[in-house]
This record gives C-alpha cells, sequence and structure tokens, in this order.
C-alpha cells in the first residue's frame, strides 16, 4: 500500500480542495503555496518519479498533464497573464512527495530565478 499524501487525497483519506479532476489527473491546491495561485497536477495513479512513469509506457498521459495545466489555467483565470510549470524529479530536483506532481504557479509577475 503506497501511502504518500497524494495516494491519501486521491483515495479520500485526506481531504482536499479538488480544482480539476478526471481518471488520469487530479488538480489541487498546495497546502504551501509559492505564488497566489499554486496547483498541483497530480496523476490519479500512483508514480514515484517520472522514471517510473516512463518504465510504464505512459508517455502520452504526459501531454494530457499539460493540456490540463492549461485548461485549468484558463479556469482560474491566469492563463492570460501567464503562469510556470515546474516538474521535481528526485532528492536533487527538490520533489518533497514521492508521487509525481507538477507545479503550476500565477497570479502574479514571477520573477527570472527558477533555481533557489
Ligand atoms: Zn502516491
Amino acid at each position: 500500500m503506497i501511502d504518500d499524501v497524494f495516494c491519501k487525497i486521491i483515495h479520500g483519506e485526506i481531504k482536499s480542495e479538488t480544482v480539476y479532476k478526471d481518471d488520469d489527473f487530479w488538480v489541487i491546491h498546495d497546502i504551501n503555496p509559492q505564488a497566489p495561485v499554486h496547483l498541483l497536477i497530480i496523476p490519479a495513479k500512483h508514480f514515484t518519479s517520472l522514471e517510473d512513469f516512463m518504465e510504464g509506457n505512459n508517455n502520452g498521459l504526459l501531454g494530457k498533464a499539460l493540456v490540463i495545466a492549461h485548461k485549468v489555467a484558463h479556469d482560474v483565470g491566469i492563463a492570460e497573464k501567464g503562469y510556470r510549470l515546474i516538474l521535481n524529479e528526485g532528492e536533487y530536483g527538490g520533489k518533497l512527495v514521492p508521487h509525481l506532481h507538477i507545479h503550476l504557479l500565477g497570479g502574479k509577475k514571477l520573477g527570472p530565478k527558477i533555481v533557489g
């Protein structure tokens, strides 16, 4: 049984404010927002990492993740001004939860600094 926080959310063990959901992806609010809008695009099925995701021959789903990011950015009203997508992979990438996810950040003009 995989028991990271995102699996718990998807299995209903932890409540979250869900912005979007379908069979493949959920979009929720980050509990520690780094921008006025900070959402997380999470595969409904558990993948520990991008490495794990690729091994499962799920490449097509990555394209869908970007389509959903674009749709949700429109839904929450940040698409016109722009936003940033970030995927942290592994320890050096700074991933905190061992379940693949993409950060969607916006709602203000983000600085040029990506690495901190
Ligand atoms: Zn998980």
